[in-house]
Formats: C-alpha cells, sequence, structure tokens
C-alpha cells in the first residue's frame, strides 16, 4: 500500500518538567461502534449524525443502580428529563425502573405520555406556573417546592378541590462545595428549610409530605459533599418526625455525579480524574445508615442521576469538511458539526477520534464547526493526525443535555439513531427540514406578494 504524503513540518520542543502522567496515549481509530461500521452508519443516515447505544444507557443505568441498592436496602432512580427527553431514551430508563424527574410541565406531560404513573414523577424547578401546579396535583405527582410563593399559589390552586397534593421541601445547604448552589429551594443553614417544612407542618390538612430533596450542582468531583448533603438531610428529616410529627418516606439526594468527560483545564483527562460512583453511594449510604433512623424505617433513598446515565452512551460522527492553515501556523479543520450540535464543548473537552487509519504524524489543530460565527469551536487545540477533507470522526460522551440544549441555528438538526441491542439503527428523531422549522411561522398578509422587484 502507498501511503499518503505529508507535508514535513517543523515543531518547537517547550523544554520543562516531564509529565507526571506521560505522554497520552495515541489516537485510535473508530471505525465502528457496536459493531456497526461508521461509514455504514453515514452514508445511510447522512452526515452529521447522533447515535445512541441501548446497550450502553442499560449498562450505565444498571451500574448506578447496583453502587447504591449493594450498599443501602431502599433505593430508587428518577430519570433527569432535561438530560436528554427523546422519547426512546427515556423509555429505556422507565423500562429499566426509573421515576421521572421533570422540572417543567411539558417535561411532566412528555413523562405522562411516556407512561410514567403520575405519583412517579417528582416535579422540580423554581418556575411552575399556575397551571404546572395544578396539573401536578391532579395526576398526584411530587411537587418539590422551591419557594413560599410556590407553596402559598399550590395551597391557592388546590383550595376547594379534593387532591391533596403531595409535596417535598427542596433544600439547599452547605456541603462544602464552592460555590454553592444556593439558589434553589430553602437554604437549610439559615432556618428557611424548617420555616418552610413549619408552614407544611400547619397545612397538613391540605398538603402531605413525603420527601426531602437536595440536588448539590452538577459534575461534582467530591464524593464526600453528598456524605454531608446526606447527614444533614437525614438529620432534617429525624428533626421532622420528632418535632413537627411529620414522617419523611424519602431523601431525595439529586443527580450531579460525573461522566467520565474532561472538563476544560482539568490536568488528568476524564477517565483518569472522575471518582468511582462507589465512592459517591458509600458516602451516601454510610450517612444515611448512620444517621438514627430505626432499620425498619429507613428511608427510601432517591437518586436523580442525568448525566451519569446518559453521557457515554452518545456519539456524534460527522466528516471533515475542508482543512487551512491559519496566519499564526496553526493546523485547523472545519467539521460539519459545531456549537450548535455540540453545547457541551463550551464545558468539554471532547475525546474525538478518527474513523479510518492514519500515519503516526499527529499535530496539534483546532477544531472549526461550520456555522459562520467566530464562537464555533470544537476543540481549541487537540492532537490528531491530519485529517482531510471527507475524512470522518467521532466524538465520544456526548448523551447528556446535548440533544436537549442543541439549538436549531443557521441549519437543520441532523438524525438521531438508537443502536438495539442486536446493532439494529432505528431513527429516533428525524433529520429537521425547512418545512418543520418554518412550521410555526406566518407571514402577515400585506407581506405576501412574493417579490414586488
Ligand atoms: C439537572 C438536574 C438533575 C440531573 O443532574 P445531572 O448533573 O445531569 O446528574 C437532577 N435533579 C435536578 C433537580 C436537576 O435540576
Amino acid at each position: 500500500m502507498k501511503l499518503p504524503y505529508e507535508r514535513p513540518t517543523l515543531r518547537k520542543l517547550t523544554v520543562g518538567p516531564l509529565s507526571k502522567v506521560g505522554p497520552r496515549a495515541s489516537a485510535r481509530p473508530v471505525a465502528e461502534l457496536e459493531g456497526v461500521p461508521v461509514p455504514e452508519l453515514l452514508a445511510r443516515f447522512g452526515s452529521p449524525l447522533f447515535v445512541l447505544s441501548e446497550r450502553q444507557l442499560r449498562r450505565s443505568y444498571q451500574a448506578v443502580a447496583r453502587a447504591f441498592s449493594t450498599r443501602y436496602p431502599q433505593v430508587q432512580l428518577a430519570w433527569s428529563y432535561k438530560t436528554n427527553y427523546l422519547n426512546a431514551v427515556c423509555r429505556v430508563f422507565h423500562q429499566e425502573g426509573a421515576w421521572a424527574e421533570v422540572v417543567s410541565g411539558m417535561e411532566l406531560e412528555k413523562a405522562l405520555r411516556n407512561g410514567v404513573p403520575g405519583p412517579q414523577i417528582l416535579f422540580n424547578g423554581p418556575g411552575k406556573s399556575r397551571a404546572d401546579l395544578l396539573r401536578a396535583a391532579e395526576i398526584d405527582a411530587v411537587v418539590h417546592l422551591d419557594n413560599f410563593d410556590e407553596l402559598h399559589l399550590l395551597l391557592g390552586v388546590t383550595a376547594g378541590r379534593p387532591q391533596r397534593p403531595r409535596v417535598a421541601i427542596r433544600v439547599n445547604l452547605d456541603a462544602g462545595l464552592y460555590p454553592q448552589w444556593d439558589r434553589f429551594g430553602f437554604n437549610l443553614e439559615n432556618g428557611q428549610a424548617w420555616q418552610a417544612l413549619g408552614q407544611v407542618a400547619a397545612a397538613a390538612g391540605r398538603l402531605e409530605l413525603v420527601g426531602l430533596h437536595c440536588h448539590l450542582g452538577t459534575f461534582i468531583m467530591q464524593p464526600a459533599a453528598y456524605g454531608v448533603a446526606a447527614t444533614k438531610l437525614a438529620a432534617l428529616a429525624l428533626r421532622c418526625q420528632h418535632e413537627l410529627r411529620l414522617p419523611v418516606r424519602y431523601l431525595d439526594l439529586g443527580g450531579g455525579f460525573p461522566s467520565a468527560n474532561t472538563l476544560k483545564g482539568s490536568f488528568l483527562p476524564g477517565p483518569d480524574a472522575v471518582p468511582d460512583l462507589d465512592e459517591y453511594a458509600a458516602a451516601v449510604s454510610e450517612a444515611l445508615l448512620g444517621a438514627g433512623f430505626r432499620p425498619e424505617a429507613l428511608p427510601l433513598l432517591v437518586l436523580e442521576a442525568g448525566r451519569a446515565l446518559v453521557d457515554e452512551a452518545g456519539y456524534l460522527l460527522g466528516t471533515v469538511l475542508a482543512t487551512k492553515r491559519l496566519p499564526d501556523g496553526r493546523r485547523a479543520t472545519v467539521l460539519d458539526f459545531g456549537v450548535n450540535l455540540l453545547f457541551t464543548s463550551y464545558w468539554y473537552d471532547h475525546h474525538i477520534s478518527p474513523v479510518g487509519n492514519f500515519s503516526e504524524q499527529t499535530e496539534p489543530t483546532v477544531l472549526y464547526g461550520p456555522l459562520c460565527m467566530n464562537i464555533d469551536v470544537v476543540r481549541e487545540s487537540i492532537v490528531l493526525p491530519l485529517l482531510a477533507a471527507g475524512d470522518q470522526v467521532v466524538v465520544h460522551r456526548v448523551g447528556a443535555y446535548n440533544l436537549s440544549q442543541w439549538q436549531q441555528f443557521i441549519t437543520l438538526r441532523p438524525n438521531v439513531v438508537l443502536l438495539d441491542l442486536q446493532g439494529q439503527a432505528h431513527v429516533i428523531r428525524e433529520a429537521e427540514t425547512l418545512e418543520y422549522v418554518q412550521q410555526l411561522e406566518r407571514v402577515p398578509g400585506h407581506l405576501s406578494t412574493e417579490h414586488n422587484g
């Protein structure tokens, strides 16, 4: 086989201390996903293309469930809809046994249509409307209260109705993390959470307290923080039982567990930097088991893991459109997907693999997307073999947040396929068309004549 010609380059070597972790393992081509050749997927469904692996979705779910349920007797996962609310993805998790964690009226309806019974829907978020609260009460979802106005609104909208809404109090607390997420729910340390519980107790004929909730943040790398949060929530639950005679059936520790992605600025690559899920599970269960509950009255432990369940299962496949040399000598590669589809490239240094074989020669490269916008940078600097127009690439761990936060901007969003357990590809969201994008637009009559030159 004749190797392609590659022009020689001069590279400046910087003298400095040796890296503690040694040289990065060189890139390996990724020619197939679950045994299905990438070029075949791109030929069939177009480029770019999102691919989700059902096998990995189930594997990640079972890993989280196992880590906690081998350490604590009663565990329930609630799938965080906003992390990826494609119905096929939600249904995989519901089949595995997940409840739904939703943060808007729209997500609540989605969960109902995915067959989740109302009582298994946990309704979080600071933006619940009067109509949302009424709907939640009708279907007997649990309203995770965020603020006093919401508590009073809920009492108002259900006054004179037969329902006795089930509620949990969302608590924010100091778990040793900085910056502390203190904008959601009631603060523990300043007594606000206790005050809210007092109001719920006073309205006990009209509300039923079922849980306490705390979601510390996202991509949290300190398992110990979950131990602190669990200890504080458990103490609050016990105080509730003793002083207000309100039993608390579940403690919800939220989500926030990291995936194996590499955060920008991280010294180590994600897979080496991120603590094992077992450490989080151990911290939480030790705290709960040691909190002083009677063994037969241990609360249910609810977890709302999002990212940790879905990130690993998602891939974005794409194609090189062009390469160029920047005035400062850097190599630049233009891809057919950008930050419109890969929202998480603002936070992650995504792992990106070439699909085809390549030579040993590499060069730091900036990866641009196709948008005519200066911010459209997929990777500021990545060491890659010399890709050429038409070469294909795979971006790894893109299942979380991209498919809900992507933007219809400048261009149309592509197909999303699910590879089932047999490796069959199913379109789970079709590529957009101009008709779809314009469906909601209206042109006023005086603008409707075609063109008057
Ligand atoms: C977003 C969110 C989650 C999921 O967070 P991850 O960091 O993706 O695990 C869970 N609970 C609440 C209340 C959320 O807002």
